[in-house]
């Protein structure tokens, strides 16, 4: 973006994004997409959408944001998910510790000792009023919902990853119990993030597209090999800046997983597509103290803003932490399995002793052998708890095994949506050189409307033809907006920075020859177009590009 444009202020002033609630004072965090951001936002989510499910073997999932303790303490979330927070003592402004001791070029340790003592030692100060700080404290990043008395508590998502994971099994079914596949979902995260800022860039309440890729820890390959037709820069956690293929990458060993190091190209494409500057797209590898607890390799695609390098998706390998703790807390199934070469194994087999039972309980016995065929270990009849022990017998059988099970792991590329608009903004606002005039060249794709439909004047005649076009464009199927208020060079300028790229014209010449003129955003140049071929002429432009 040119450095003179203030994105905040043209989305604002053009109904793209702005602060939510602003007429009771707003809240930091919380912003509302307007009329033309939340069609840029869906037509994103839509691109995105189409070229997942492109994929093959992708399903989706719409799971609530209110999620139980239980889940996100199988997560890891309840316990681990905060960041360390100072206060001052003077204006009472909070600051993430991490950000204070980073913004002096100070090495950040994510400890809670280390930061109160580097920040006593150096004698930080606050940034906005120069007061003193408080202890460092811990501050939980999710959002308590409380259910009422007796009851725990709920809690709003802090990802959306969760919900698919403890349905996995849902999905393996879905999928005719085959991997790898993926499991997608669109929909917000909730983070109360202790100093919101920036516009979209860090939200309270943020909109996600996951994508959980589940695989065979022993066949870790996504059906699709990595592209070589794309080059990407890449920084490794050494340090290094490269500039290779997904393919090389992989080939290469600096990815060492084969879905990974796909989703890298993945992700390229999909900006490519929806027309963020990819020279301005990094991938960056975690350094290994910087790993997630659950992952052994992480690579966020960063994109390069006013603001700097902002983190716009997540790559990350998770192992087999994900499903593995929702087993373990859960206590369910959620085992994957795989064919083996067949085989005998031995096997201990509980068998009910039917003498013993008839002669102890009768006309009951019948309940004691389906408690242990249910596999109980006790049982309640007439009031007494019944060990189920002495009326076992067990036997050693052997079997023939074919099938073992296995937790599947988990590559996540998990994009932001609300970052990816922010930096895609920043990379397609410019200034028109001969009169300074803003412009926002996204894609017709992405734009909020495909065209506008302009009589030249306010004039009955040129108003109805106008009319009549914009219905006829709207009953085939194009997003195109109507406007007859003010002057033409004001609704131009209007519609070209919330970045519709086509402009129809009804002038005085459409009365005569029953054409138009269709001008175009990025150059301002005009095409004379006759209203019978304005339906494929608008195809065309689309689908191409192509002026002539
Ligand atoms: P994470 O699970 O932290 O890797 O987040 C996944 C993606 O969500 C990131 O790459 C960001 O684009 C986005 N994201 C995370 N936190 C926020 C936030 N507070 N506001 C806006 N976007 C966010």
């Amino acid at each position: 973006m040119k450095d003179e444009i203030d994105q905040e202020e043209v989305a604002k002033r053009r109904g793209i994004y702005f602060p939510a609630f602003s007429i009771y004072g707003g809240s930091s965090g919380l912003f509302d997409y307007g009329p033309y951001g939340s069609l840029i936002k869906d037509n994103i989510q839509n691109i995105w959408k189409e070229m997942i499910f492109s994929e093959g073997p992708v399903a989706m999932l719409d799971s609530p944001a209110l999620t139980l303790q239980n889940v996100l303490k199988a997560s890891g979330h309840y316990d681990r998910f905060f960041d360390y927070s100072v206060q001052c003592k003077s204006c009472n402004t909070k600051f993430r510790a991490d950000d204070i001791v980073e913004s002096l070029g100070l090495k950040v340790i994510l400890d809670r000792d280390y930061l109160n003592n580097i920040i006593r030692e150096k004698g930080i100060k606050c940034p906005k009023c120069g007061g003193e700080f408080d202890d460092v404290r811990i501050h939980k990043l999710m959002f308590q919902v409380d259910q009422g008395e007796n009851m725990d508590p709920l809690f709003l998502r802090p990802e959306t990853a969760q919900g698919i994971f403890v349905n996995f099994k849902e999905f393996y079914r879905f999928f005719r119990e085959k991997l790898p596949f993926a499991v997608i979902q669109i929909g917000r995260g909730y983070r109360n993030e202790i100093s919101p800022r920036r516009g979209l860039y860090r939200l309270r309440e943020f909109n996600m597209m996951e994508c959980e890729v589940f695989l065979d820890p022993k066949d870790e390959k996504w059906v699709k090999e990595p592209y070589d037709d794309v080059k990407i820069h890449y920084l490794t956690n050494k340090d290094e800046d490269l500039f290779m293929t997904p393919k090389e990458a992989y080939e290469k060993g600096i990815i060492k997983s084969q879905p990974l190091a796909y989703f890298t190209g993945f992700a390229f494409k999909f900006y490519s597509r929806i027309g963020l500057d990819v020279n301005k797209i990094r991938f960056r590898q975690h350094k290994k103290e910087d790993l997630s607890h659950y992952s052994s390799d992480t690579w966020d695609a960063e994109a390069l803003t006013d603001i700097g390098w902002i983190e716009i998706t997540g790559i990350a390998h998770r192992g087999t932490y994900d499903v593995g703790r929702h087993i373990e807390y859960s206590a369910r199934d959620l085992y994957a399995q795989r064919l083996v070469e067949p085989h005998k194994e031995k096997k201990i087999e509980l068998e009910p002793n039917f003498k013993e039972i008839k002669r102890d309980f009768g006309d009951k016995a019948g309940e004691i052998i389906k408690a242990i065929n249910n596999g109980n270990s006790t049982v309640f009849l007439n009031n007494k708890q019944i060990s189920l022990e002495k009326y076992i017998i067990r036997k050693e059988v052997e079997v023939t095994v074919d099938r073992e099970s296995f937790v599947p792991i988990v590559v996540e590329p998990s994009f932001g949506l609300d970052r990816i608009i922010y930096a895609l903004l920043d990379h397609n606002f410019d200034k028109r050189e001969e009169n300074g005039y803003v412009y926002l060249k996204i894609p017709p794709q992405v734009s909020p409307f495909v065209a506008g439909v302009y009589p030249l004047f306010p004039k009955e005649d040129l108003e109805k033809v106008a009319k009549d076009i914009y219905q006829k464009l709207l009953n085939d199927g194009f997003k195109v907006i109507y406007d007859d208020s003010g002057s033409i060079g004001k609704r131009y300028a209007r519609y070209d920075e919330v970045g519709v790229p086509f402009g129809i014209t009804v002038d005085y010449d459409t009365l005569k020859d029953s054409t138009v003129t269709i001008r175009f955003r990025d150059t301002t140049e005009q095409i004379r177009v006759s209203i019978n071929d304005l339906t494929s002429k608008l195809r065309e432009l689309l689908w191409t590009g192509k002026k002539n």
